[in-house]
């Protein structure tokens, strides 16, 4: 019966260490999400600049139309 017991033991540590693997991992992705959105890019949807792209939402200069979310 003291074998059990140990067995048991072990089993709710191993467990719980996974738990803490899941949530580690987890928090990873969520970085990974974090710097892709990071590099999104805004494009003239008329493409006037010929695949010019820009960091921050905006306008056009040459046509003058809202910019539009590039999603790479
Ligand atoms: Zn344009």
């Amino acid at each position: 019966m003291k074998k059990v017991k140990i067995l048991m033991a072990t089993g709710a540590f191993f467990l719980s260490g996974m738990m803490f693997t899941a949530c580690g991992s987890e928090t990873a992705t969520t970085e990974a999400e974090e710097q892709t959105a990071n590099s999104e890019v805004y494009q003239c949807p008329m493409d006037c600049e010929e695949g010019k792209t820009y960091e921050e939402p905006g306008q056009c200069p040459v046509c003058e139309m809202d910019l539009k979310k590039v999603e790479s």
